[in-house]
């Protein structure tokens, strides 16, 4: 019985996995759908923006983009943003994203972009990195503080037996300036 059940517990999960994808790529067929009919409504559109260029040909005027040309411009801007949203939801569907940079299809969890190598900014993510690199700066502020701590006590450590080196070595120094003064006055 146990045999079985396990047969049956793991066909049911491939089950579920087949039917999972099969969702998927019914969403994004949807998606692409979509997208083309929006393709196809802003080539409309540049049609439309040619026709009325060329009839202010034909009768010699000059075109004016914005008292000619707005409404259909306005349009296409509007199109492409929801072209652009579909895209984006399509490439979450198959765990992938655009690369901010260079516009790549790299994974959707990539933090770079292999192409360019540009650094992907999760805005999710961006608060925490804030966060992250702060108690970074305030991790080094504190390690300076510290070796300049340290660096005030080795100074004053050093400083009497500077001073001794030093007298040594003046005395040294005049020793040998006399030596090769008398050398030379011999
Ligand atoms: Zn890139």
């Amino acid at each position: 019985m146990d045999f079985f059940d396990k047969i049956t517990k793991k066909a049911s999960k491939a089950y579920k996995i087949t039917a999972d994808k099969t969702e998927k790529f019914a969403k994004d067929t949807k998606i692409k759908i979509k997208m083309n009919d929006l393709k196809q409504q802003i080539n409309e559109l540049y049609e439309e923006i040619g026709k009325k260029v060329y009839e202010k040909h034909i009768i010699g005027e000059e075109i004016s983009i914005k008292n000619d040309l707005e409404e259909e411009l306005t349009k296409i801007d509007v199109l492409a943003d929801e072209i652009e949203t579909l895209l984006n939801q399509s490439l979450d569907l198959n765990d992938k994203k655009q690369c901010k940079i260079c516009s790549t299809l790299i994974g959707k969890d990539d933090k770079y972009c292999y192409n360019c190598g540009a650094k992907q900014e999760d805005e999710n993510q961006t608060a925490q990195d804030n966060e992250d690199q702060m108690t970074i700066e305030e991790i080094k502020e504190d390690k300076d503080k510290t070796s300049l701590e340290k660096t005030v006590e080795v100074e004053s450590h050093v400083n009497p037996d500077a001073d001794g080196t030093i007298d040594i070595k003046d005395e040294g120094y005049d020793e040998d300036n006399e030596d090769e003064i008398d050398d030379e006055e011999n």
